[in-house]
């Protein structure tokens, strides 16, 4: 690979070189495109390539077959297990619009969250002994009378969000022998990587609440003016919702804006408005405009096993906030060509940030996005970014899912909204990971 981040055709090609009629080409990357037309030409599209509901489109119809008859299923992605399909749920609307009423939201979290308990198991979901019960249900499902969400009898058979987290866990960690221990401080991880779109929201939202399934509280701090992290765990996020900005410029206490996330023990999420575009300028005159974050992090009295902090596609002065805040940085990055191509510059700001403003800060873990196996490109850039950032790259690698994708467009993350998927069952072996490693090398080198 070059410096600038561009790989050789030796590269791109395979040792041996490959004519461009190679059948492993970019065009055949996707089922169901042929290699003479464009992929997303609608003549050519696959079922999986179909677009996904978005909020603005017709709930998924709730069957009211009996439970004996299979049910038509939705598309699947090919590279999937068989087992799982996602939910028939309809897509919940989303921000603040209304949500059928058997899914009571949780109370937005009051004041602080409590100081964590002991922990209790309830059907494999980690739950501390101080998370008050979510309502909707009571007790301890009957595994015998569990309705599988791929076999709903009626509509009032739909398991509400908490159900769908412990089903989450039930499939992702059957056997409970998983665990993800909790570090002995704080953990205050940005997801940082100055190009869009290559899955920083997207490993935030399933990282946190892979680790809060597993009992460990966890804060989300969506810190990118387009909200994505905040649409993805269902948070009310429009116009006029305490958010993030009040606490960058304002100074108002992070525990006013946080939310607790509705059917997910143990997780907060602190919501970007579009009011948070105006930061960046805004800040430039504000008092201690690097570490208005730290500050409101460190002053936070509850007590959280990790904060997250999802940084926006640059590195303004919002990023160099996240940078200040956090001890660790945690780079996403796609599995795609040009994907090297400018992470210097992130570097050199993260080297800035560290000799100037927070000396603790490390770029503790890589996370690969967006593997495309079928791709020999693929294959190039893992092993280019393992040579170069070594054992700071997770094992685990995700791999481009569709289900993936899907998620958000019923506000939840991949891991409850089809856990059995590979991209779930990839992001629950990166959060393993992540908790193993922080409990093997304990924040020392943040000390
Ligand atoms: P960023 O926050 O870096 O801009 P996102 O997490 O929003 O990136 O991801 C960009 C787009 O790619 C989103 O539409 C997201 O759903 C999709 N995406 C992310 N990860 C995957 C994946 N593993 N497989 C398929 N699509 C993905
Ligand atoms: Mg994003």
């Amino acid at each position: 690979m070059h410096d600038d981040g561009r790989y050789d055709d030796r590269r791109v090609n395979g040792p041996a070189g490959r004519s461009s009629g190679d059948p492993v080409s970019r065009e055949t990357d996707y089922p169901g495109w042929s290699a003479s037309e464009e992929p997303g030409s609608p003549s050519t599209r696959s079922p999986e390539c179909e677009p996904v509901a978005r909020r603005d489109v017709p709930a998924r119809p709730v069957s009211s077959a009996p439970a004996n008859v299979p049910l038509a299923r939705e598309p699947h992605d090919p590279t999937d297990g068989p087992a799982n399909a996602p939910s028939t749920r309809p897509a919940p609307a989303r921000g603040n619009a209304a949500v059928p009423a058997r899914y009571e939201p949780q109370p937005p979290v009051s004041g602080v969250p409590q100081q964590p308990g002991p922990v209790a198991s309830v059907s494999g979901v980690v739950i501390p002994a101080d998370t008050p019960p979510t309502p909707g249900y009571e007790a301890e499902p009957d595994p015998g009378t569990y309705v599988s969400r791929e076999t709903p009898t009626r509509e009032e058979d739909d398991p509400p969000l908490a159900m769908e987290a412990m089903r989450a866990v039930q499939i992702l960690n059957p056997s409970g022998e998983v665990t993800m221990p909790r570090p002995e401080r704080t953990r205050v991880m940005c997801v940082a990587n100055q190009k869009g779109g290559v899955g920083k929201t997207t490993t935030t939202v399933n990282l946190a609440v892979a680790l809060a399934l597993h009992g460990n509280r966890v804060l989300v701090v969506d810190l990118d003016p387009q909200g994505n992290a905040s649409t993805g765990l269902n948070v009310p996020h429009h116009t006029g919702v305490p958010d993030v900005y009040d606490c960058l410029i304002d100074s108002v206490p992070l525990e006013e804006v946080a939310q607790a996330v509705e059917g997910i023990p143990n997780l907060w999420c602190v919501p970007a408005t579009i009011d948070l575009a105006g930061a960046e300028i805004e800040l430039v005159s504000v008092v201690a405009r690097e570490s208005r974050l730290a500050r409101a992090i460190a002053a936070y009295p509850g007590h959280f096993d990790y904060v997250f902090i999802d940084c926006p596609p640059s590195l303004g002065l919002l990023t160099v906030n996240a940078l200040v805040a956090a001890q660790e940085v945690l780079i996403p990055i796609q599995c795609e060509y040009y994907a090297l191509e400018g992470l210097n510059q992130l570097i050199n700001n993260i080297n800035l940030v560290r000799q100037h403003l927070n000396p603790r800060l490390d770029v503790s873990t890589i996370l690969l996005t967006m593997y495309d196996r079928r791709t020999r490109l693929a294959d190039a850039v893992e092993q280019d970014v393992r040579n170069h950032f070594g054992d700071k790259v997770l094992q685990a690698v995700i791999p481009r899912n569709v289900r993936v994708s899907e998620a958000p467009s019923y506000g939840q993350s991949v891991m409850t909204y089809d856990p059995g998927s590979r991209g779930a069952t990839s992001y629950f072996e990166a959060a393993q990971e992540i908790a193993e490693r922080g409990v093997k090398e304990p924040v020392s080198r943040n000390a």
